[in-house]
């Protein structure tokens, strides 16, 4: 067992990063070919930064962003249950990141932390369950416009409070609905038809053929899809009616882990309500969406009451049923993106835009008998990140250093010419899109969720994460430790923590941690605004409703 070597890490603060930053990315815009007559950069704080000149030449930004898609399910990743070719053409002509964290697995709080690059102990979005986004924090989008950018938002933004930073925002109230969803454009209420992938396209391309071609743009085109409960464009339900692959710990006990993994609510098996898997119609159908909806799922439901499945068949005609409609909302995502795509191509905007494909998480498939997300363990930490910007991206490349949801705010801001503030906690990617391996990239990344009394019932519990290993720590309303070793356990079934072997490991990484915790400012003891102020009756889920 050999000991850990966290190498030395240096801080996050910006001195000495920025210029070294600031000199790959205009070797990234000489290598697009881009001429830039002068790079106004300010340093200091945001509310310094001020437009670059030259600006018809300075990269678009199309930031599309879906909600749960797990890089499991991306062809481009080596999925072994789906095709994604449109998405997988991102990755194709530009880079693949294999190892993208997120800061908290769960939706608002990681949209709050892409918007301000902050952790949720800074910017005030802990969770989803009472967190209210504070529009009047500095974001990327703000930057970008104050520096001469055109912005929108077309989809889910689901921070409660309305976008700031955004010269039009169309957003879905909430979680949103699949089919025929209420929308609110630029603070009016408005009914789209349709089915809500498409629905969120069309806005983003119909914006996008409004804009003011002589200003560059970012766009955040962000789906809804595939967020529980999964339910797709009626045109895919025939194409995907396949058997899907089980993963090896569909039927997992557990054990070898302590009692949050044993408690948590998410479970396949227990959690999965007649919503989900489409044993209850859902209400935003119109009369002709539900003929085709019934024909479908009638006869199979029909079939499946009848079997009277019990046990562990239950629970894997639960998993394929999820996994039809997981898989055929991925596919209208994908399609999405393909559209996207061609519009790009056709307008002649492909070469002098960056594109990038991501996810607020991962997302359990089946793992650990599990749906959702939340936890520190792979499945859920981890995020797919695309990115193709022709010229600066080298094609097919792939990176695998620890990158973060952290970082893309301020991966926009440099592309862009806009010196992120200091108080940004994440760094830039722009040397790693240009093939840089910077000696001084992180080598352990902090984890913090915080959603507990809430839906699901997972443990509070932060950590510290590198290549190899995971410390974790559970504190409410367990308390207690756990380590796994990705290398030899890689899907996380045996905590070694109390393993003599492990014992340097465990120092380094408890070490470690404090260091991180300090390094980013995580207060001893959680804000008052992070907890959930009513006690969470256990629903009766134990059975399907
Ligand atoms: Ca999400």
């Amino acid at each position: 067992m050999s000991r850990i070597r966290l190498g030395t890490i240096t801080s996050v603060a910006k001195p000495g990063e920025g210029a070294v930053l600031k000199r790959a990315q205009c070797l990234a815009w000489l290598a697009a070919g881009t001429l830039v007559a002068a790079i106004a950069v300010v340093p200091g704080r945001a509310s310094q930064s001020r437009p670059v000149s030259g600006t018809a030449r300075r990269p678009n930004i199309v930031f599309i962003f879906s909600d749960d898609h797990a890089y499991q399910a991306i062809s481009a990743y080596g999925s072994r249950l789906n095709k994604t070719p449109n998405i997988d053409r991102i990755a194709k002509d530009g880079m693949r990141f294999d190892r993208c964290l997120v800061t908290n697995s769960i939706c608002g709080p990681s949209r709050a932390t892409i918007l301000t690059g902050k952790y949720s102990h800074l910017n005030g979005f802990y969770n989803n369950t009472n967190s209210r986004f504070d529009g009047a924090q500095t974001t990327f989008p703000k930057l970008l416009r104050s520096a001469g950018y055109q912005t929108a938002i077309v989809g889910k933004w689901h921070l409660v409070t309305d976008p700031t930073g955004f010269d039009y925002w169309d957003i879905l109230p909430g979680q949103g609905v699949y089919y025929n969803p209420p929308m609110i454009r630029n603070g009016e209420r408005v009914r789209r038809d349709g089915y809500v992938t498409d629905v969120i396209t069309d806005l983003s391309l119909d914006w996008l053929k409004k804009r003011d071609p002589s200003k560059p743009f970012m766009l955040m085109c962000q789906h809804k899809a595939p967020h529980r409960e999964w339910s797709p464009n009626l045109k895919y339900l025939e194409p995907y009616d396949r058997t899907y692959p089980e993963p090896d710990t569909l039927f997992d006990d557990y054990r070898g882990r302590g009692p949050a993994e044993a408690g948590q609510d998410m479970e396949i098996r227990r959690t999965m309500t007649n919503l989900d898997v489409k044993l209850t119609t859902p209400g935003s159908l119109n009369a002709e969406q539900r003929k085709v909806w019934d024909a479908y799922y009638g006869r199979r439901n029909e079939a499946f009451r009848k079997a009277n499945l019990q046990g562990d068949a239950l629970i894997r005609w639960r998993y394929q049923r999820y996994m039809h409609d997981y898989l055929a909302c991925i596919a209208s995502v994908d399609e999405s993106v393909g559209r996207v795509l061609a519009y790009l191509k056709e307008n002649g905007l492909e070469k002098d835009t960056l594109v990038v494909y991501a996810s607020d998480q991962g997302f359990y498939l089946g793992e650990h008998g599990w749906f959702d997300k939340r936890w520190i363990f792979e499945e859920s930490l981890r995020t797919p990140l695309l990115a193709r910007w022709p010229g600066v991206i080298r094609p097919g490349s792939v990176n695998r250093n620890l990158t973060s949801n952290l970082d893309f705010a301020e991966t926009f801001l440099e592309a862009a010419g806009v010196q992120p503030p200091g108080e940004m906690q994440g760094k830039s990617l722009v040397s790693l899109f240009a093939g840089g391996k910077p000696r001084d990239w992180r080598k352990s990344f902090y984890y913090h969720y915080y959603e507990y009394p809430g839906p699901h019932d997972v443990a509070k519990h932060y950590g510290v994460v590198t290549d190899r290993y995971k410390l974790v720590k559970f504190y409410e309303p367990h308390q207690y430790t756990e380590l796994f070793d990705r290398r030899e356990d890689p899907r996380e079934l045996r905590d070694v923590y109390r393993d003599p072997a492990y014992a340097e490991v465990r120092q380094d990484l408890e070490a470690e941690l404090v260091r991180l915790r300090a390094q980013y400012r995580v207060p001893d003891r959680d804000a008052d605004a992070s907890q959930i102020p009513y006690p969470r009756r256990r629903p009766a889920a134990a059975q399907p409703r």
